[in-house]
């Protein structure tokens, strides 16, 4: 008995409907070629729903001002256009000793214009936390906030009404060649793929090279009740987070501030514990990480994680709060091999392998991932669209840079081609 299949053509396939899956959809799409995104799921259910909402541009070092200005204007026009919650609240980062004030006075010093300093009445004026104890905080101007568990399915519909993009959802994709995906009964034709499967996954439909230089972590999240119903439109973090994100681990004085808290706080570095609070619209808070490494993936979670993360919360709101939900997410990183496209900073949170000719595999593996989505996904295909030293398109593929007709108006009158179905080869 025969069964039949579908073919279509598209100038792009994008394996993975999370939002970096999403993001190279639209960078694709801003150079005019159509686009089909092959989803797993029904809806985006990974990282994309699981992270803190939190867009951390001014952890970004100085020298990367301009890609922090480049994603924010990326994602503040996104956001604007599906029509998604967002709110430029800024970060405040508490100080409870000078070493901690003077790792972030170097940080003030390193991004002028993007980072203040605030004074512990300061703090009092912006965000309704205790003061008692604290020396001062860094204030990180322009960061954005979004709701985690609506801003994929928000970007998503707004793709899905440009006639040059279809999204298959409940479809994944089973097997990747140069120029051809399988997914079930689909035969996708398209002259270039980019696999975001996240870091959930287990089997991606393409061999890597690399794979082996990818640590995972199990990360830690809650969702709470403020202490008193109150607001807080800043993130708030500790100085946890100088330790943990790298554009703030390499200014004068981040190094012993390290050795003196690994000392100070053996117990949240073994658990990882690195409170970032942003409040969700309708008023509640998500917390985290707290991340600990694994090897194997496991369905567990660490209760004591949970506890030192919800503990280390609550002493920096000066409340107890009510845990509403926890979850647990997969964390990849980096250990020494970079990834491709884009400047360092770009590099240091993505992992970027070319496994087969015109097909990409992109994995976030760092804690500004999400922030700097849209830079690397027009990296990724820009480098795809990119001319070979002898004249031919990269690896060989015929994409060209279509853009001639403003986003949003329909650029290919027929932008997806399905040929005929064919009769599936008898097994
Ligand atoms: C707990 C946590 C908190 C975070 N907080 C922040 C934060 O506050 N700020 C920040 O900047 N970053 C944050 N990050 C990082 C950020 O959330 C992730 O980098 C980002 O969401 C990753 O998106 P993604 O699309 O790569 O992965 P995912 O969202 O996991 O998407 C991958 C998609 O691929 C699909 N897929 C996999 N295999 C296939 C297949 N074979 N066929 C079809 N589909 C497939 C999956 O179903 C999934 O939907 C956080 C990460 C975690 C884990």
């Amino acid at each position: 008995m025969h069964s039949t299949y579908r073919t279509i053509e598209a100038d792009v396939c994008v394996v993975g409907g999370g939002l970096l899956g999403l993001a190279h959809a639209h960078a694709a799409r801003g150079r005019g070629l159509s686009v089909v995104v092959l989803e797993r799921d029904s809806r985006p259910l990974g990282g994309s729903i699981r992270h803190g909402g939190h867009l951390f541009f001014s952890a970004l070092p100085g020298e990367a001002s301009q890609l922090a200005a480049q994603a924010r204007a990326s994602w503040s026009e996104l956001l604007a256009r599906a029509g998604a919650f967002s709110d430029d609240c800024g970060t405040v980062i508490v100080a409870r000793s000078d070493d901690e004030l003077a790792v972030m006075a170097a940080a003030v010093r390193d991004r002028p214009g993007s980072a203040r300093m605030l004074s512990p009445a300061q703090v009092a004026k912006l965000v309704p936390i205790p003061t008692r104890g604290l020396a001062g905080a860094l204030h990180g101007l322009g960061d954005l906030r979004v709701d985690p568990r609506t801003v994929a399915a928000a970007i998503a519909r707004l793709l899905a009404r440009d006639p040059a993009v279809r999204i298959e959802w409940r479809t994944p994709a089973q097997i990747v060649e140069p120029g051809l995906v399988l997914a079930g009964e689909l035969r996708l034709r398209a002259r270039a793929v980019v696999v975001c499967p996240g870091a959930e996954t287990r089997e991606i439909p393409v061999a890597l090279g690399g794979e082996g230089t990818l640590r995972r972590q199990r990360v830690h999240m809650l969702r709470v009740a403020p202490p008193g119903h109150r607001r807080y439109r800043p993130a708030l973090a500790t100085s946890l987070t100088l330790l943990e994100q790298p554009g703030f681990a390499g200014l004068p004085g981040a190094e012993a501030l390290r050795a003196r808290i690994e000392l100070e706080h053996e117990q949240l570095i073994e658990h990882g514990v690195a409170p970032v609070i942003t409040q969700l619209p309708g008023g509640e808070l998500i917390v985290g990480p707290s991340s600990v490494p694994e090897t194997v993936p496991s369905p567990f979670g660490n209760e004591r994680s949970g506890q030192r993360l919800l503990a280390a919360a609550q002493a920096l709101l000066g409340g107890p709060c009510d845990v509403r939900e926890r979850w647990l997410a997969a964390g990849l990183s980096a250990a020494a091999e970079r990834g491709s496209g884009g400047s360092r900073a770009s590099s240091d949170n993505f992992h970027v392998s070319a496994p087969l000719p015109g097909v990409r595999v992109v994995r976030a593996v760092g804690p500004l991932a999400l922030a700097l989505c849209h830079v690397q996904a027009a990296a990724t295909i820009a480098e795809l669209l990119a001319p070979a030293p002898d004249g031919s398109s990269a690896d060989g593929f015929a994409l060209r840079d279509q853009r001639r007709v403003p986003l949003g108006v329909r650029a290919h009158p027929q932008a997806f081609r399905a040929l005929r179905a064919r009769p599936a080869p008898p097994a």
